[in-house]
């Protein structure tokens, strides 16, 4: 049995976030989409809804499920059987960034980290990107599903 992880932010889940689990979900056999719960960093969203919203745009995919961690990622792999991490490839910023953590993760525990290229259509969406946009009363329904883009518009009081 293969069981990977996507890990993130998810704040909130986008597009993009859900063609790489969905991706994944195809590739193995079981995706954990595990939100960081970051104590230090709070973000639009608190985890719960996260996991909420996380859970209704994956409700498809039959062997994705969604959890919380904190802490170091590897420990949180190693405790739930996880032998893999999931990540995506958007640009060329992200392999800097993505090229070190993961060889630290493989540094600390031995877990390899499989990267994924983001599909083209939403190589250019981030979550932030998204809330600025949201913010100002933009049009985010290409990018998010209707229930994330509900929302926004309630954290934002838009329409
Ligand atoms: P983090 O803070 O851990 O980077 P994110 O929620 O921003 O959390 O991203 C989690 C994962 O989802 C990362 O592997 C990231 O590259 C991927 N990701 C984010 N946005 C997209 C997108 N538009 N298309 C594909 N993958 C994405």
């Amino acid at each position: 049995m293969r069981r990977v992880v996507c890990s993130g932010s998810f704040d909130p889940v986008t597009n993009g976030h859900i063609d790489i689990i969905g991706r994944a979900a195809q590739q193995y056999d079981e995706v954990v989409a595990a939100v960081l719960n970051n104590i230090n960093k709070r973000g639009l969203f608190s985890v719960e809804e996260k996991l909420e919203m996380l859970r209704e745009c994956t409700a498809e995919f039959s062997n994705v499920r969604v959890a919380e961690f904190n802490g170091l990622l590897v420990d949180y792999c190693r405790e739930n059987g996880i032998d893999m991490i999931v990540r995506s490839l958007r640009s060329v910023s992200d392999f800097d960034y993505e090229l070190q953590i993961a060889q630290m993760n493989y540094r600390l525990s031995g877990i390899e980290t499989m990267f994924m290229t983001a599909n083209p259509q939403y190589s250019f969406l981030s979550s932030s990107l998204v809330k600025e946009v949201a913010q100002y009363g933009g049009d985010v329904s290409s990018l998010v599903t209707p229930n994330v883009e509900q929302r926004l518009r309630e954290k934002y009081k838009t329409a």
